[in-house]
């Protein structure tokens, strides 16, 4: 179970994901296919096995078809994963499964059961991403079960007024077409900072609470407060000051949205506010926004289909189109394959490992296999040649200094500029002696969090320990900023946290000099930063060092921003 940082008679708090203010009546999604509707249907009426296999490719392609249409009608990431889902729902292997269990006599519904179960096994024991994928499978199970048995599918109602949706946990087709005029915030049971309900709430732009122990426990209708920025859900309060509090947050939104760079404290600090993406769309979108340029190009998530390394060539054109919006003066920092564990890659990902986590992914890759590297960083450096862009490039998991020397001298080779992603404690401890060889350092607090604290950054019930504001998490990452200080050499954020504003002045306080996020994020950053001195943000980052847990580190940071 979750364990919530805090909570009242009249409150549960859980992790805030995305802030603002909502008030509404809690209207519950409904997560299941009713139990008597599947208990008539029986076995269903079949000739044989075939026939009923026939019914199951039916609702398959029923199910994949709906998710086809709500990606048609969805954008960016929501489209993304419902396109996913789709493709999930058609996948040959599943269909195997659920035609096997048919074979062996078993009906219809238990079959689809018994090979849905099979892949969450299967999903569960890969671990990171692909564990992330559970929820998705159980949702096509609900909705072709659903189908199979002529009842509606399961998932959210439409709401009659502005509400406040409360599920265990939601699938991606659950909170895709949402209309953010009816459904004003999200809050969850499970689900972390990384998971598609935060995702989602953050496209939609509404106030999203996670790991919200209890919250399936509030009454249908209840009148709730929910705060995206404390993790507050609050029954119980006065409908006038609600009112008021959602008011002001509708007023702040709108005021943070405006903002249009370039960043600084409010006594002048420049600050480098940089864009995280994916491939050449992604950023060339980015790159209308207020950014300086990239912090970090996931190069890996160019390749997550593809069967076979592509060639140099091919590579240089990809690379290309994500340095080109920027070769206007501003920067791109590539970062090399990060393939393994969470996103697995099938020309790099090393199979059959007990803890990929923990296991060859990132810079190791290139410890078996040297050619990869090189010739990634030849393609790097033929587009960063083509296209004039100054170009960074990084490794990720780095672990000890030699490796990030090993790395520096084949970046520096190529005539580029040379740094490593600090995700691993060991790179934290040494951040001075890693500056010694590298030129800049960007701290992947996804995964330092996750090294940190042991707790799978997709693991929905560890949200309260994959928290970036954990103080164990914050003393590594000060202590890198510390070092960059020292040497005199930029060390960015390029994880989660730089999204936060409230965390981000902290982190410009401890010495940080670039934050990198989602596009989406950079205007509230950059608007709060604005707000405040660099010696305010010195003081939210003892504050924030000096908390004894997240909650608290959060509360003294809003206290001293007069949030
Ligand atoms: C991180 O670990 O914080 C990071 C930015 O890398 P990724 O999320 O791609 O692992
Ligand atoms: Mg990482």
């Amino acid at each position: 179970m979750t364990t919530p940082a805090s909570s009242s008679a009249n409150s549960l708090s859980g992790t805030p994901v995305v802030p603002g203010v909502a008030a509404g009546p809690v209207l519950h999604v409904r997560g299941e296919v009713s139990p008597d509707a599947i208990a008539r249907f029986g076995d269903g009426d079949f000739a044989d096995a075939e026939a009923a296999l026939a019914a199951y490719d039916e609702a398959a392609v029923a199910v994949a078809e709906t998710f086809s249409a709500k990606a048609a009608d969805a954008q960016g990431a929501a489209a993304e994963v419902l396109t996913a889902s789709a493709g999930l729902a058609r996948d040959k292997g599943l269909r195997s499964a659920v035609a096997k269990n048919l074979q062996s006599g078993q009906g219809p519904v238990k079959a689809v059961q018994g090979a849905v179960e099979q892949f969450v096994t299967i999903f569960t024991n890969m671990g990171g991403l692909m564990a992330e994928r559970v929820t998705d499978l159980r949702d096509i199970e609900r909705r072709v079960v659903a189908h199979l048995v002529g009842e509606p599918p399961p998932g959210v109602p439409t709401p009659s007024e502005p509400s406040i949706l409360v599920a265990e946990d939601l699938a991606p087709s659950d909170t895709s077409g949402l209309d953010p005029a009816l459904v004003t915030a999200l809050v969850t049971e499970r689900g972390g900072a990384t998971s598609h309900t935060a995702i989602i709430a953050r496209q939609l732009g509404i106030p999203c609470v996670v790991g919200a122990a209890g919250c399936m426990e509030i009454p249908a209708g209840a009148f709730v407060v929910v705060d995206g920025e404390t993790g507050v859900v609050e029954q119980g309060a006065d409908p006038d000051e609600a009112s008021a509090r959602v008011e002001e947050s509708r007023r702040l939104r709108e005021e943070l949205a405006s903002w249009n760079g370039p960043a600084s404290t409010s006594d002048g600090l420049p600050i480098k506010l940089l864009a995280n993406v994916a491939d050449g769309p992604s950023a060339a979108s980015a790159g209308t926004e207020p950014v300086q340029g990239v912090g970090l190009f996931r190069t890996e998530l160019c390749f997550l289909n593809r069967k076979d390394e592509p060639s140099v060539e091919e590579q240089a054109d990809i690379y290309s189109d994500v340095l080109s919006p920027y070769s206007d003066g501003r920067y791109v920092v590539v970062r090399t394959l990060d393939a393994g564990s969470d996103k697995p890659i099938a020309f790099a990902t090393q199979e059959g490992e007990e803890n990929p986590a923990l296991g060859v992914r990132g810079l190791r890759l290139s410890f078996g296999n040297p050619g990869l590297m090189d010739r990634q960083l030849d393609g790097i450096a033929a587009a960063a040649e083509r296209t004039g862009t100054e170009t960074w490039v990084m490794a990720p998991m780095v672990a000890t200094v030699a490796e990030a020397a090993d790395f520096a001298e084949k970046v520096h080779a190529r005539g580029l500029k040379a740094g490593v992603m600090v995700e691993i404690p060991s790179a934290a401890l040494l951040a001075h002696r890693m500056l010694e060889v590298v030129d800049f350092l960007s701290i992947g607090t996804n995964d330092l969090t996750q090294y940190a604290m042991a707790a799978d950054r997709m693991a929905t019930d560890l949200a309260h320990l994959t928290d970036p504001w954990q103080p164990a998490v914050l003393q590594l990452i000060a202590i890198t900023a510390h070092a960059g200080v020292e040497a005199g050499k930029p060390v960015g954020v390029c994880g989660e946290a730089a999204a936060d504003p409230l965390l981000a002045t902290a982190l410009i306080g401890m010495g940080i000099s670039s934050l990198s996020m989602a596009a989406r994020a950079v205007r509230p950053v950059g608007a709060q930063l604005g707000k405040v001195s660099f010696e305010t943000c010195e003081a939210a980052a003892e504050a924030a060092l000096g908390a004894p847990d997240p909650m608290a580190a959060r509360a003294a940071v809003r206290e001293l921003l007069g949030h």
